[in-house]
């Protein structure tokens, strides 16, 4: 191990904190807290004050203080940025989640967005003096529309799962519009967790198809499925072991014959851009994730953005307000227009996360079409790269011919030596890196997903790489080594299951 911890360390020397120490703890922000201590000053009201009794109603008021930390400014930065230090995070090294696209986030996008035309913007300003953002909007939804081959976008949904309720509303919307109530959406066992739950919010029961032997659509199974009663079916492809669905077509053409349509999780374009379209295979509804293949951060909860492309026959039910681009007298105007009978209505307040759409924006443009193809490019050459280090070390349950991402399993591991993936994915926290994806496609035991995106160097491919193939060995000849992994982090293993079953959010 200790040869690429050293790599790895010295890179993490250089680059991020000097002291960098592995056992570092920290106490929480009250155990700082000294009566009396502040961290702030105001000098004299430029308001007239009042208590707050006289304009809230006593039920609103507190009996007593806030039991809040005093602590002087010094020491809140200092916690908080020592806490940051024990984070992991895209900007300190290589985040390999598969299905996830964790991806450098170039910083010229938050400068883009940070720019006081987008940052001071309110919702609720009027629409001549938003122009700019309108245009933006306008824009991003044209080249959305094109990268993915699509009749038209809304930039509405706030994530990846809510674009995906958007969509099916648009399905449910279209069957309705021709008097036809359809109960059924078909999902394949290898989908994402997202794509059954959508559906069922969205009112739909779900009828998983399965996948075959060689980790693809089973079209027999599919067939047997199609009835009257299918709505449509959601497929993700490439799909989420990384393989591209090579009889879309004929997929396509078995749905679209039973009348239903058919539904793109698109959140992973990351193996597409430039290179095939989702609306060239057939596809009605896609949708993306700006926070995931166009560089916007995601992680910690948002905020994201999931918009959805449309085919011809489902522009008329998109959400409002859409934005149009008129001729005016001085050149384009951009105007809000809710007047669309059909439509499903809103799916936000407002017009999306507007910040993540400037992002996205300008991580296009900055590309420009030549350079989305090279990202997609390098995507694929990178995850094959890995793949083929890999492959020998662990178990690779379908064909080797990957693009974005792939998916190994620990069976060898866990059969030989009682050493489980979960194991696997903590050891690799000893060696400097985030876990892949674990536990998920559920169709593969063990399973081990890594999708390494175009941002990482051959370097950092290579330590991430040596690193697997060091657990491995570990696995044979010391297993205890990795059964009692992280040995290096601030904290050991976690009742993970008690953390999320018995939140407790609450210091004091
Ligand atoms: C991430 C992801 C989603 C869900 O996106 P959220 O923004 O997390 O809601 C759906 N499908 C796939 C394949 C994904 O990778």
């Amino acid at each position: 191990m200790s040869a690429i911890l050293d790599k790895q360390h010295t890179r993490q020397r250089d680059s991020s904190s000097p002291s960098h120490s592995i056992t570092m703890k920290e106490k929480l922000i009250f155990d700082f807290s000294a009566s009396g201590r502040k961290g702030y000053s105001f000098s004299g009201k430029d308001m007239p004050g009042a208590a707050p009794g006289s304009f809230l109603p006593s039920k609103f008021l507190r009996k007593e203080p806030a039991m809040l930390p005093e602590v002087p400014e010094s020491e809140v930065v200092r916690h908080f940025i020592r806490l940051s230090n024990m984070n992991y995070h895209v900007d300190k090294n290589m985040y390999p989640l598969g299905s996830c696209t964790m991806k450098y986030n170039p910083k010229i996008n938050d400068y883009t967005c940070d720019l006081p035309g987008f940052s001071a913007l309110h919702p609720l300003q009027p629409e001549e003096t938003a122009g700019g953002a309108l245009q933006l909007m306008y824009e991003l939804s044209l080249m959305l529309a094109e990268i993915a081959g699509m009749k038209a976008v809304t930039l509405q949904p706030a994530a990846g799962a809510h674009g995906e309720l958007t969509g099916i509303l648009l399905i449910k919307k279209y069957h309705e519009s021709r008097g036809s109530k359809r109960s059924t959406l078909l999902v394949v066992d290898s989908a994402h967790g997202t794509n059954p739950a959508s559906a069922a919010l969205a009112g739909y029961r779900i009828v998983s198809v399965k996948s075959n032997e060689i980790g693809r659509t089973d079209l027999q199974d599919l067939e047997a499925k199609l009835d009257g009663e299918v709505a449509a079916l959601m497929l993700t492809n490439p799909n989420t072991i990384g393989l591209f669905e090579k009889e879309i077509v004929r997929i396509s053409e078995m749905v679209h014959r039973n009348g239903s349509l058919l539904y793109m999780d698109g959140a992973n374009m990351n193996a597409l851009l430039g290179i095939a379209r989702p609306g060239d295979m057939g596809f009605d509804v896609v949708h993306y994730n700006l926070h995931k293949t166009f560089s916007a951060p995601h992680g910690g909860g948002g905020p994201g953005s999931g918009p959805v492309g449309v085919s011809e026959k489902l522009v008329e039910f998109l959400p409002v307000p859409v934005v149009e681009k008129t001729e005016g007298a001085d050149g384009p105007v951009y105007r809000l227009v809710s007047d669309r009978p059909e439509s499903i209505g809103r799916m936000m307040n407002f017009y999306g996360n507007f910040a993540v759409l400037v992002r996205a924006y300008t991580y296009i443009r900055m590309l420009g079409a030549e350079g989305l193809k090279r990202v997609s490019e390098n995507a694929i050459i990178n995850a094959n790269y890995l793949l083929s280090r890999l492959t020998g070390a662990y178990e690779l349950p379908f064909p080797k011919q990957v693009l974005h991402e792939f998916c190994l399993s620990g069976d060898r591991q866990k059969k030989s030596h009682g050493v489980k993936t979960l194991d696997i994915a903590k050891r690799l926290l000893d060696y400097g890196f985030h876990a892949p994806t674990i536990y998920f496609p559920l169709i593969v035991s063990e399973a081990l997903m890594i999708e390494p995106t175009e941002t990482e160097s051959r370097e950092t491919l290579d330590l991430f790489a040596d690193a697997l193939l060091q657990i491995a060995d570990e696995a044979e000849k010391s297993p205890e080594t990795v059964k009692g992994a992280p040995v290096t982090t601030p904290v050991s293993r976690l009742d993970e299951a008690m953390a999320s079953r018995q939140l407790n959010i609450c210091c004091i």
